[in-house]
C-alpha cells in the first residue's frame, strides 16, 4: 500500500466516533425549531394566526398589516431561540438550495442597535437572477428576480438562522426554481381531484397531494473521499477496479449498521426532529457503504423542502463524523447506485386517502376511479415522465440492470389486474340492476380482501402499486423530488380533468347515472392504457423488445429523454394546467441539457487528468522498474535470459499497451470536446457530449482499470474500491 494511501487510512481508522446522547424524547423534540401551529398560536395575535391559516388552507393573500404582524412575532420566536439572522430559503434550478443571510440587528443612531423583521422583509426579497440558471429567461427579460414567501412551508431555525421558505421567479412572473411549478401542480391536482370527488362525496373541498420519499446514499470516509480527485469533484469514482469482495455475499442489506455510521445517524436524525422533518426508518442498503433514510410521508410541498433541507443537512453532519455523503445515482461501478423512491397518493379533507380502497362499494368505486386515471395519465405522458427524472447522473442507474429500466410501466399486481380485467366486461351504456348489484358485491365490493396479500415486490417496476399510494422508483438519488412530483401531479390532474368532462357528457346526453357513467368511462381507459401495465422482469432484454412493440419510449440518455419535455403536448398540457407557460417549459429544458453538457465535460476533464497525470506516470514508474529488473536479469543469466525475463517482457509490453490505449483515448477525447464545444445549438451539442465524448469514458477506464491490477500496490495513487467501501 503506497504511504499516502496508508496514512489517509490510518488516520480514518483512528478517528473517534462522536458518541450521541440522545436524553430527550424525539416526540419533545419534534419541530422545535419550527415556527409551526403551536409556536404560531403562542406567538401570532389571533387576526395574524387566521390570515396565515387561510393562506395554507385556501391560498388567501396575506396583508402587509397581517405580514408586519406575523414577520415580528417570528422575530420574537426565533429570537428567543437563540437566532441573530433570517434568509429566503429557495431552492433554484441548480439543484441544491439557496440562502443569504442577513442579521436582524440594525442600527438606530446615537449609538444604539435593535433587532427588526418587518412584513416586507417577511414576504418579498430581491436576489440577483443573473447568477441562477434561468435558460434564457434573463435574455428575453430583465434579469432581475425576487423570492416570495411560501406561508404554505413553515419556516425553521437552522444553526442560528431563521429560514423562510419561498419561491424564486423573475421580475416578470417566470418561474426561476422548483417549488414554483410544483405549488402550481399541486393546485391544479387538487381543483381537478376535488371536482371528481363530489361524484361521491359532496363534502369534499380540497384534496392533497402526499409525497413519502426514500432516500439512499453512500457514507465514505472524508479523508479517503478527499484522496480522489474524482468523487471530489464530480460525486463519483471515474475509475477504480472493483473490489473482490463487492455485494456478492449480502451481507450488508439490512445487516446491523455499523456504530460510527449509526452515530452519524443519530445526530442527523436529532437534527432532524428538531427541524420537523419525521424520519422513520433507517437501515443499510445493498452496495458496502450504502445506507436509506426514509420519513413519514406528509403533504408534497413540505416533503419536497423536507427532502432538499436534508439533503444539504446530511452533508453538514457528515462532515461533523469524518464522513462524506454521496448522493450521486452511481457513486461505484459494479456495485449498486442509489435512488429515491417518491410515494404518493392523493387525500381528501375528509380523511380518505384516494388510492386506498375503501369498505364500501361506492368508495371502491371512487378508488377505481383515481386508481385507473393515474395508470392513464402515466400511460398517456410515459415519456414526459421519463424526462422528469433525466439528469446525467441517473443515467446511470436506469436501465443498468439493478434499477427500474429506462422504460416507464405500471406495476398493479395480479388481483388489480383481475378487477381490471372483470371491469372491462362491463356493458357499454345503461347496466341492467343485476349487473349493478354484480359489480357491487363481487367486483367492486371485493376489492378490499384484494390488498391482503398484494405486497408488490417486483423492484423491476419503475413505477408501482403498492397497496394504497403508487412508487415512483425511477427517481434518482440526487434529485430535487419538485420536479418528478410536479410532473406526476400534472398529468393525473389534466387526466382527471379529462375523466369529468367524459363521464358528464355522458351524464348529460346519454342519460346515464352517475356510476353507470363513471364505469362506462372507466372501462374504456383500461382498454386504452394495457400496453403501460407490465408486471414481468423489467430488467430483462424481452421486456426491452416487448415495449417497442407496444410504442413505449425507451430513452436511455439524458438529451433523449428530456425531448420530451418541448414537445408540442407537454408545453400545451403545462399551459393548459397553468403549471408553467412555454417560456418557462422551454428555459426548464435548455437549463437541464445544459446542466447535462456541463456534468459531461467536466467529468471528462476530471477522468482525462486523472488518467493522463496520475495513472499514465504510475504504470511507467513501474514499468522503469520492471526493464530495470529485465536489464538485471540479462546480466546475470546469459543464455537462459529468454526465459527468465518471458514474463517480466510481456508485463512491460502489457503496461505500453494500456498506455497507448489511455493516451490514444484522451486525446480521442480531447479532441471530441473541442467539436462538441464548437456546436452552438445545446442540443446537439449535448448529443454530441453524450455520444462522443462521453463514450469514450469506458474505453480509458478500462485500461486504467487494468493498470491498477498490474502496478504495485505501493506506488498506486489513488484510494480504491475496498479502502473506500471497507473501511468503517
Ligand atoms: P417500503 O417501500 O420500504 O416497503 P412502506 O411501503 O412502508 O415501505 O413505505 C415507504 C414510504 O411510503 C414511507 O416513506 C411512507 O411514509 C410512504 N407512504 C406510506 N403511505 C403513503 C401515502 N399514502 N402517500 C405517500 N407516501 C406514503
Ligand atoms: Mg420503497
Amino acid at each position: 500500500m503506497s504511504t499516502l494511501r496508508f496514512h489517509a487510512i490510518k488516520e480514518s481508522l483512528a478517528y473517534k466516533p462522536v458518541v450521541i446522547n440522545e436524553k430527550e424524547r424525539r416526540s419533545d423534540l419534534f419541530g422545535k425549531h419550527v415556527f409551526n401551529q403551536n409556536a404560531m398560536r403562542q406567538y401570532l395575535t389571533k387576526d395574524a394566526f387566521l390570515g396565515v391559516e387561510n393562506a395554507i388552507k385556501y391560498g388567501k393573500k396575506i396583508d402587509r398589516k397581517i405580514a408586519d404582524q406575523v414577520a415580528s412575532s417570528m422575530k420574537d420566536w426565533a429570537l428567543s431561540k437563540g437566532a441573530t439572522h433570517y434568509t429566503h430559503w429557495f431552492q433554484p434550478l441548480t439543484g441544491s438550495t439557496a440562502e443569504k443571510h442577513d442579521a436582524f440587528f440594525e442600527t438606530i443612531g446615537n449609538g444604539l442597535a435593535i433587532e427588526k423583521f418587518e412584513g416586507g422583509q417577511l414576504v418579498q426579497q430581491e436576489p440577483d437572477a443573473s447568477s441562477f440558471p434561468n435558460g434564457g429567461i434573463r435574455n428575453t427579460f430583465e434579469a432581475r428576480g425576487y423570492t416570495a414567501w411560501d406561508p404554505t412551508s413553515p419556516a425553521f431555525i437552522y444553526e442560528t438562522t431563521l429560514c423562510i421558505p419561498t419561491i424564486f421567479v423573475a421580475y416578470t412572473g417566470e418561474a426561476l426554481d422548483y417549488k414554483t411549478p410544483l405549488l402550481r401542480a399541486l393546485h391544479a391536482v387538487d381543483d381537478a381531484a376535488t371536482a371528481v370527488c363530489k361524484y361521491f362525496d359532496k363534502n369534499v373541498k380540497k384534496v392533497t397531494s402526499s409525497l413519502g420519499w426514500e432516500q439512499e446514499y453512500f457514507l465514505i470516509d472524508k479523508m479517503l473521499a478527499a484522496s480522489r480527485p474524482d468523487i471530489t469533484l464530480t460525486g463519483r469514482t471515474l475509475l477504480g477496479h472493483s473490489s473482490a469482495k463487492g455485494q456478492q455475499l449480502d451481507d450488508h442489506y439490512f445487516g446491523s449498521i455499523p456504530s460510527r455510521a449509526l452515530n452519524f445517524m443519530r445526530e442527523l436524525e436529532t437534527e432532524c426532529m428538531l427541524l420537523g422533518i419525521p424520519v422513520k426508518t433507517r437501515h443499510n442498503e445493498v452496495a458496502p457503504n450504502q445506507f436509506e433514510l426514509a420519513p413519514i410521508f406528509e403533504e408534497a410541498n413540505l416533503a419536497v423542502d423536507h427532502n432538499s433541507l436534508l439533503m444539504d443537512i446530511m452533508g453538514r453532519v457528515a462532515s461533523r463524523h469524518n464522513f462524506k455523503v454521496l448522493l450521486h445515482e452511481k457513486p461505484f461501478a459494479g456495485v449498486n447506485g442509489s435512488g429515491k423512491h417518491n410515494n404518493w397518493s392523493l387525500s381528501t379533507d375528509t380523511g380518505i386517502n384516494l388510492l386506498a380502497p375503501g369498505k364500501t362499494p361506492m368508495s371502491n368505486l371512487q378508488f377505481l376511479t383515481f386508481f385507473i386515471n393515474t395508470i392513464k395519465a402515466v400511460h398517456k405522458h410515459e415519456a414526459l415522465l421519463r424526462a422528469a427524472i433525466a439528469s446525467a447522473s441517473n443515467d446511470h442507474r436506469l436501465g443498468a440492470n439493478e434499477a427500474p429500466p429506462a422504460i416507464i410501466s405500471v406495476f398493479i399486481g395480479e388481483q388489480l389486474t383481475k378487477v381490471l380485467e372483470e371491469l372491462e366486461g362491463v356493458t357499454k351504456g345503461k347496466l341492467s340492476p343485476q349487473e349493478k348489484t354484480e359489480l357491487k358485491l363481487n367486483v367492486v365490493g371485493k376489492i378490499p380482501d384484494v390488498f391482503l396479500d398484494n405486497t408488490d415486490r417486483n423492484r423491476t417496476s419503475p413505477f408501482a402499486f403498492t397497496g394504497n399510494k403508487f412508487e415512483f422508483r425511477a427517481v434518482g438519488s440526487l434529485a430535487n423530488c419538485g420536479n418528478p412530483m410536479t410532473v406526476l401531479n400534472t398529468i393525473v390532474a389534466k387526466q382527471l380533468k379529462d375523466f369529468k368532462l367524459e363521464v358528464d357528457e355522458l351524464i348529460d346526453k346519454k342519460d346515464l347515472k352517475k356510476d353507470e357513467a363513471v364505469f362506462n368511462v372507466l372501462r374504456e381507459y383500461i382498454k386504452s392504457t394495457k400496453a403501460i401495465l407490465f408486471e414481468g422482469n423489467g430488467y430483462g432484454e424481452a421486456w426491452e423488445k416487448e415495449a417497442k412493440k407496444r410504442g413505449l419510449s425507451n430513452n436511455k440518455t439524458t438529451p433523449e429523454a428530456l425531448k420530451a419535455k418541448i414537445s408540442k403536448e407537454s408545453i400545451a398540457l403545462f399551459e393548459e394546467m397553468n403549471v408553467m407557460s412555454k417560456i418557462e417549459t422551454e428555459a426548464r429544458y435548455e437549463i437541464e441539457i445544459e446542466a447535462y453538457i456541463m456534468h459531461i465535460q467536466i467529468e471528462s476533464r476530471v477522468l482525462g487528468d486523472i488518467a493522463r497525470n496520475h495513472i499514465v506516470p504510475t504504470a511507467v514508474k513501474y514499468q522503469n522498474i520492471l526493464i530495470e529488473n529485465v536489464k538485471g536479469l540479462k546480466a546475470i543469466f546469459d543464455k537462459k535470459f529468454s526465459s527468465v525475463s518471458k514474463e517480466q517482457i510481456s508485463l512491460i509490453e502489457d503496461i505500453s499497451n494500456h498506455i497507448e490505449g489511455i493516451n490514444s483515448n484522451v486525446t480521442k477525447m480531447i479532441e471530441a470536446r473541442k467539436n462538441a464545444n464548437n456546436i452552438s445549438d445545446v442540443e446537439q451539442k449535448a448529443h454530441a457530449y453524450c455520444n462522443h465524448v462521453k463514450s469514450l469514458f469506458d474505453d480509458i477506464r478500462y485500461h486504467c482499470d487494468k493498470l491498477e491490477l498490474l502496478v504495485d500496490d505501493e506506488i498506486w495513487p489513488l484510494t480504491k474500491y475496498r479502502e473506500l467501501l471497507f473501511t468503517r
